[in-house]
């Protein structure tokens, strides 16, 4: 891969499961050590099947093209680390969390230095060993089983952490916590986070990516992208955010998603855009690529 500091180089991604949805459809971007990549979009989108692809957890039957290509398999870094939404589902419910991390911890530090690392990674969280590393699962708060899962990918010292909607389920003090956190990483590693939140991705992330329909239809800064958005997609989920923060009732955009199902013509917003035009429900526009930070016909080709 090109330059020392590139950890993720995604090209082309497309995903296709067995019952014929096509989640992803030609995604590319990528991720330089110390950054934080936000990808933003509706559930539904393909945003958690590109996370998937990058960590290589997408399922046997899926089908991927494309190329996803990974620095620091070598020795024995491990190159990915997925943080998923509910931490309780990933660690065995009658197993205490020093002995599941420790299983992790042998592939990075497999001479003796496993329970150590698991030490250190407990620590690193807030989660003093002493009290932590006996503890079962079911004995800790929402927020702390998340920093255990993160513990869990640090012992693996990944160069890339994926993160999906990680903080979805804990309350707002959890949620500051858990993501200081993850950011305080950034020095050593790149991060994917994913969320259907703008907000939080405006106080988290660099950069950001917004997917519909299983392409990236706008990327940009975090400014740009959130703060003046051009995407008529963008700039409606904005809005949804802002219907929510005054108070009101909750907007949400109408319209249904395209099937993923389906063969696409043209834009596949163009159902629920108020700015189409008539070529938008002829041709596809542009992808989003070095060139184009904008897939819209409304922004020219
Ligand atoms: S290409 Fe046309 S339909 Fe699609 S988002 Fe742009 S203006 Fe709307």
């Amino acid at each position: 891969m090109a330059g020392a500091d590139l950890l993720v180089d995604v090209r082309d991604l497309r995903v296709e499961y067995a019952n014929g949805s096509r989640a992803v459809r030609g995604v590319r971007f990528q991720i330089r050590a110390g950054e934080v990549v936000g990808l933003l979009g509706e559930s539904g989108c393909g945003k958690t099947s590109v996370a998937l692809a990058v960590a290589g957890l997408l399922p046997r039957a899926a089908r991927r093209s494309g190329t996803v290509a990974l620095a620091g398999n070598a020795g024995r870094r491990a190159a990915v680390g997925f943080l998923f939404q509910e931490a309780a589902r990933v660690f065995h419910p009658f197993l205490s969390l020093g002995r599941q991390m420790r299983e992790a911890a042998r592939v990075a530090a497999p001479e003796g230095g496993a329970g150590r690392a698991v030490e250190a990674a407990l620590e690193a969280v807030g989660l003093p060993a002493r009290e932590f590393a006996g503890a079962f699962p079911h004995q800790l708060s929402g927020g702390q089983l998340q920093r255990a899962q993160l513990a869990q990918v640090l012992v693996g010292e990944p160069a890339v952490i994926v993160a999906d909607e990680p903080t979805a389920a804990l309350d707002r003090a959890a949620e500051d916590q858990v993501l200081d956190l993850i950011e305080g990483t950034r020095g050593k590693a790149g991060v994917l986070l994913i969320s259907h939140e703008p907000e939080m991705l405006r106080r988290r992330a660099g950069r950001v990516m917004v997917m519909y329909g299983g392409k990236v239809v706008e990327r940009g800064t975090a400014e740009q992208v959130l703060d003046a958005p051009r995407h008529p997609y963008t700039q409606a989920l904005m809005a949804c955010g802002k219907a929510g923060k005054t108070g009101g009732r909750i907007a949400e955009i109408p319209g249904q998603p395209p099937d993923p199902r389906e063969e696409e013509r043209g834009c596949s917003f163009a159902t629920r855009c108020a700015k189409r035009m008539a070529v938008c429900e002829e041709r596809e526009p542009a992808a989003v690529d070095e060139a184009n930070e904008v897939s819209c016909w409304a922004h020219g080709e």
